[in-house]
């Protein structure tokens, strides 16, 4: 897979409606275990296949507590209260935008062996990966920003926004 980057706003991979894996293949273990090495490298805790520039549906999140998640083809399947706070984000330094997100999920989707789990996340967790499959869908957490707080985004990201 040779060295991957972080890809910051505004490339286009960011935008992109990523595309299901088929299959956990070595390529799929290769690019969990870069993503999460690059992910710890810049201090994040959850980075998505896009932000390497690859659209397809994979992200990692290690919010330190040893819960370190690998998944491929999530979909949240229930949602319960919501919460708010501010969010930053690898691909746009400097932001954080608060949103409000349910505060307890139950995703499922395919773990590095390509068995279908089912994890139960809350509080930080299931913001995390809340945050991640939304990079999957190619959305941001500048889209989540008020019209005052776009205005004042605006003059920091001029106009790439
Ligand atoms: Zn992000």
């Amino acid at each position: 897979m040779g060295h991957l980057e972080i890809v910051k706003y505004p490339d286009s991979v960011l935008r992109k409606k990523c595309k299901p894996v088929a299959e956990i293949t070595q390529k799929e273990i290769e690019l969990f275990n870069e993503m999460l090495h690059l992910m710890h490298t810049y201090s994040g805790i959850g980075l998505a296949a896009p932000q390497v520039g690859i659209p397809f549906r994979i992200f990692v999140t290690d919010i330190g507590e040893g819960k370190l998640i690998k998944l491929a083809n999530p979909s949240i399947v229930k949602t319960k209260g919501g919460d708010k706070m501010a969010e930053g984000c690898l691909s746009l330094p400097e932001i954080n935008v608060e949103i409000k997100r349910p505060s307890e999920i139950v995703v499922v989707g395919l773990n590095e062996s390509g068995k279908v789990v089912e994890i139960k996340a809350k509080g930080l967790l299931a913001r995390v990966i809340q945050h991640e499959i939304d990079h999957l869908n190619g959305k941001l957490i500048i889209d989540y920003a008020g019209m005052w707080k776009k205005m004042q985004l605006k003059s920091k990201l001029g106009k790439k926004m």
